[in-house]
């Protein structure tokens, strides 16, 4: 068995990948394959519904918000989501904690001014700033909840009176949140929810037709919710996948249930790189992440040999980040603690070597 710490596209559920072939074969005794069929269809409409509902139901998504399914990526989302919300004479706020919200917060200069309230760029964004002051009269706040780079994760959302808009790419479904806290999230699927190709936006209703820019009607999140994920050809097959996905999450009891799960994983992991005299972690112990786990070598010359004695073990996907360098390991839903299980041996094992 492979055990896959890849950063994005990440792993899925082996009953995904079953269950997503045999559509490409033939789709629900339609007599087609997935990939041919009409997305006017009832039969792929009853897709997108199910895939909204189960949205709705695992996030526990309150009246009063729309959740759309898209294309571009997070992205796109750069741009999109302060060509929707920021007028030329408004400022919006950024928190700067890595590179996803470094490329947000230059995208959203286009449309406004920018201030970035607090920024780690210093220290190679190895933490979280802290007290940072929102002011009142920002269009919105925005930040990245989990830094995908840097194994840095926002469990608490910085209050303001502004809505707030989060890039959660890769911990979406990996902890419960409270929506209403939210005026927008966005997260490229490929992370935590399904294949490449699907953006997921959440957003209330209410903080969008506030500024009279003209928006071109495939970024008009306005349109998109009008259209039901629909107003051009959708992306069929990464939305089929995504919701055999949720469907898997349903069926494990749902995002606290996973959450447990994650929680689990993570602090084994931590706890190997705390203990283990050849490891250590790259980020303050109060910011680190859930989802990517990123350490290095106290000896930066074993980091080749670790990488290749993992790699022995069917365990891929753990090099760092360039900007970061040493290891990463990236713990999606997906990934089984018997995986985590494995990277741990792995690491004891070879300390016993090199001792
Ligand atoms: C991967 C990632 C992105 C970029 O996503 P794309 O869908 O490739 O555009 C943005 N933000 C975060 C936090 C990410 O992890």
């Amino acid at each position: 068995m492979t055990h896959n710490f890849g950063a994005g596209p990440c792993i899925l559920p082996q009953e995904v990948f079953k269950q997503a072939s045999q559509a490409v074969l033939e789709f629900n005794g339609t007599g087609l394959s997935i990939l041919e069929i009409s997305h006017r269809t009832p039969e792929f409409e009853a897709v997108v519904d199910e895939t909204i509902l189960l949205v709705k139901e695992l996030l526990n998504v309150p009246e009063g918000y729309s959740v759309v399914l898209l294309q571009g990526g997070a992205s796109l989302q750069f741009s999109m989501a302060p060509m929707n919300l920021l007028a030329d004479e408004q400022t919006a706020a950024y928190l700067n904690t890595g590179v996803w919200a470094t490329k947000a917060l230059k995208e959203a200069k286009i449309f406004g001014n920018v201030n970035v309230v607090a920024s780690s760029k210093d220290d190679n964004f190895s933490f979280i700033p802290k007290n940072f002051d929102i002011p009142a009269d920002s269009a919105y706040f925005h930040y990245t909840s989990n830094n995908t780079i840097y194994g840095t994760e926002l469990m608490t959302v910085p209050s303001t009176s502004v809505p707030v808009v989060c890039d959660m790419s890769s911990d979406i479904f990996s902890r419960v949140i409270d929506i209403s806290q939210f005026g927008l999230i966005y997260a490229g699927a490929q992370k935590n929810m399904g294949p490449a190709g699907l953006t997921l936006v959440i957003v209330k209703d209410e903080i969008l037709g506030k500024i009279d820019r003209k928006i071109p009607s495939m970024l008009d999140y306005r349109v998109q919710i009008e259209g039901g994920s629909m107003y051009n050809t959708p992306p069929v097959f990464s939305i089929y996948v995504s919701m055999l996905n949720l469907r898997w999450l349903k069926s494990k009891g749902g995002v606290s249930e996973i959450e447990k799960e994650n929680i689990a994983k993570s602090e084994a992991l931590y706890k190997e790189i705390d203990r283990n005299p050849l490891f250590k972690g790259t980020c303050s112990i109060e910011d680190r992440s859930r989802m990517n786990i990123c350490f290095i070598m106290e000896n930066p010359e074993l980091e080749k040999p670790f990488l290749k004695f993992a790699e022995d073990r069917d365990i891929i996907g753990i090099k760092g980040h360039r900007s970061v360098g040493g290891f990463r390991a990236s713990m999606y839903n997906a990934l089984p603690i018997t995986s985590v299980h494995a990277l741990i041996d792995a690491m004891q094992e070879f300390a016993e070597k090199y001792r």
